[in-house]
């Protein structure tokens, strides 16, 4: 269970109404059993059931079970699309071990805002239900020009082109432990502008996903799933 409070030795942690009613309503715990937790900073910790109520409770915790598993410094850039689509990436950015999930605002991107609080609910549910002790940030809605013009020094960019038939970076060859970012663009794919300037970036290695043309989900996680097998943990 996720829960937004420090975790550690002797530590009290309420609980709030939902998950009162997902613990004590429907896994049927009661006082005395016990509850694995993460924060996303601190590992999993065993916890005892204090108190159970209808409207809230509390979990002692008992000991750690694990430790915090950090994964690779990837980050997953890609434009939002429809809700349904949007909400399918980042869930599935996070259970590939996104570190940090990036929505950007791209020349032909619809959509020129993102509910960031429900992006960051579907990552929690992901790493939840992936046994992960990490949960990936999801960040503010960013123009990407605006983001190239900040670019992190030494952050490698994967820009994922379906006009690049045949070319393939080959992923194995880079160093690794490096930091890395993967671009997926909107269904209009990149203006001619956007495209220009990321083929001219230093740090940025056009790739191909092959000769078909993904939906973007798609893309993302058969780009995620390149990365990861190449140059994750
Ligand atoms: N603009 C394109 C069109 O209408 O022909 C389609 C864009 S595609 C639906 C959305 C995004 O997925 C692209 O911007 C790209 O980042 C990624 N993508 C899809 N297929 C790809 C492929 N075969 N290789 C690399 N990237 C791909």
């Amino acid at each position: 269970l996720y829960v937004d409070h420090p975790l550690g030795q002797g530590q009290s942690v309420p609980l709030s109404r939902d998950q009162a009613h997902y613990l004590f309503g429907v896994m049927r715990l009661a006082a005395g059993g016990m509850v694995s937790l993460f924060n996303g900073r601190d590992g999993e910790w065993l916890a005892e059931v204090a108190e159970a109520g209808k409207r809230g409770g509390a979990l002692d915790c008992i000991e750690r079970s694990a430790p915090l598993r950090l994964p690779p410094d990837l980050w997953l850039l890609f434009a939002p699309i429809k809700k349904a689509r949007t909400d399918f990436i980042v869930e599935k950015a996070a259970e590939m071990g996104a570190a940090r999930i990036v929505p950007v605002q791209t020349d032909y991107t619809n959509a020129d805002r993102i509910r960031q609080d429900r992006l960051q609910a579907h990552a929690i549910e992901a790493a939840e239900q992936c046994g992960g002790t990490f949960v990936p940030v999801v960040a503010e809605l960013i123009r990407l020009d605006r983001l190239l013009d900040g670019w992190p020094a030494g952050r490698h960019l994967m820009f994922c082109d379906e006009s690049r038939a045949g070319q393939n970076l080959e992923l194995e060859a880079m160093p690794a432990g490096q930091p890395w970012a993967i671009l997926i663009g909107p269904e209009g794919g990149f203006s001619p502008s956007e495209r220009a300037r990321l083929e001219s970036l230093p740090f940025a290695h056009t790739v191909s996903l092959g000769p078909r043309i993904l939906r973007a989900d798609t893309a993302a996680v058969a780009a995620l799933t390149l990365w990861q097998q190449a140059l994750g943990d």
